[in-house]
């Protein structure tokens, strides 16, 4: 099976669509969950199968680093590896060089840092990003954008704007010199590997409209909004994807990179878009934190220490139907791995299940209504007091 996207409803803004990879394909709107080193953490492959996850995301930085994408070609490409027979997206490695790093400079040429395992030296360059990702393996590789550090004024925006967009078009000549098969040494392990671009201007709708028509015309497999969920307020970065979604093409798929809270997908699916990762359902279970149809739980509140219940009675995850949240706080207490992986089998579930109902309401031309009663539930929720954790 090749790359492809089609969608095949509509409902408001929202779209429903089925995007086709050489691993299978996958329902849209979807969730990525986030397997950082080829892993994501506390659940197997097939607890992942079993929530049904049709994609994962891994990263780049970390797998280059380590085992290295050479180990992973010669290991028959990350799917392989990692057991994973569903697609798979990898980012470019340029969000964790900003932000993990030790001591990185940014030019022209591209991101100079040290590793942040062993303090060896290293360059991510446009093209060392698509090849790295074409030795992985992945169904969609993203471009090297350049991370904006916030606040960013609108000068320094346009510069780093404009500055992923010529590296877009460096990735681009190299993505394509690897499909061509003219790109010596670059071990290609998916021959039908897609490459998306990234749509990046800050906070300044000017700057995105330009950037993703000037990305637009690189031409990708597909597109994504990059520079969001990072420190601004919500109904900013909600008003940027309704004014960046629309001007990406119809047939091609849009990703919303590291959104978000649950609120946040209905919101932008709401405004157009089809694919998100965050680490968010993944981290805060390893802290206790639950998300809910009911609202968010703490787990680690004592209010929870004697409570009988399951952490949520219309849930069907194995934790729901087997624990009580007495036993979940427990487990939080006592630091035990069972915790973290029952939570994170709970909020993975969750997550795919708030998918599932969008994609269903998007089909049934209900998607107005169904999100507005996710969204008023969770903003009643979020209001009620919660009990200091202990
Ligand atoms: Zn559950």
């Amino acid at each position: 099976m090749s790359f492809g996207f089609q969608v095949t409803g509509r409902d408001g803004g929202a779209r429903r669509g089925v995007l086709t990879t050489p691993h299978g394909a996958v329902d849209t709107p979807a969730f990525m969950p986030v397997g950082t080193q080829g892993a994501v953490k506390g659940v197997t492959q097939r607890d992942l199968e079993a929530l049904g996850a049709e994609i994962l995301l891994s990263n780049t930085y970390h797998l280059y680093l380590r085992p290295g994408d050479g180990l992973i070609a010669r290991q028959g490409g990350l799917h392989r590896f990692a057991g994973w027979t569903r697609p798979i997206l990898t980012d470019s490695g340029g969000y964790q060089v900003f932000s993990l790093a030790a001591r990185r400079t940014i030019d022209e040429q591209g991101a100079h840092f040290q590793s942040h395992l062993d303090g060896s030296a290293h360059l991510l360059t446009p093209e060392k990003a698509a090849d790295i990702q074409a030795q992985l393996g992945s169904d969609v590789a993203m471009v090297l954008d350049e991370c904006l550090a916030l606040p960013a004024e609108a000068g320094a925006a346009r510069s780093s704007m404009e500055r992923t967009l010529r590296w877009a078009a460096r990735a681009r000549a190299r993505f394509l010199a690897i499909r061509a098969g003219t790109a010596p040494g670059v071990i290609v392990t998916n021959p039908g590997q897609a490459q998306f671009g990234i749509v990046q201007g800050g906070v300044y709708p000017d700057l995105r409209e330009e950037s993703a028509a000037e990305t637009v015309k690189v031409g990708f497999e597909g597109y994504a909004i990059g520079g969001l969920s990072v420190g601004e307020p919500a109904d900013v970065m909600y008003d940027i994807v309704a004014r960046t979604a629309p001007r990406l093409p119809e047939d091609r798929p849009r990703y919303l990179m590291g959104v978000g809270t649950p609120s946040d997908l209905v919101e932008a699916v709401a405004r157009g878009i089809d694919l998100f990762d965050c680490v968010l359902p993944t981290r805060n279970a390893r802290n206790g934190w639950l998300f809910t149809r009911h609202g968010d739980v703490k787990i680690r509140n004592a209010r929870h220490r004697d409570d009988t219940q399951p952490l949520d009675a219309d849930c069907a995850c194995y934790a729901c139907r087997h624990f009580t949240r007495a036993y979940l706080y427990h487990l939080q207490k006592s630091n035990e791995i069972l915790g973290a992986r029952l939570n994170t089998l709970h909020n993975l579930h969750y997550y795919q299940e708030l998918m599932s109902e969008m994609r269903g309401a998007i089909e049934a031309g209900s998607f107005q209504e169904v999100s507005s009663r996710i969204l008023e539930r969770r903003r009643y929720n979020s209001a009620l007091p919660e009990e200091d954790s202990q």
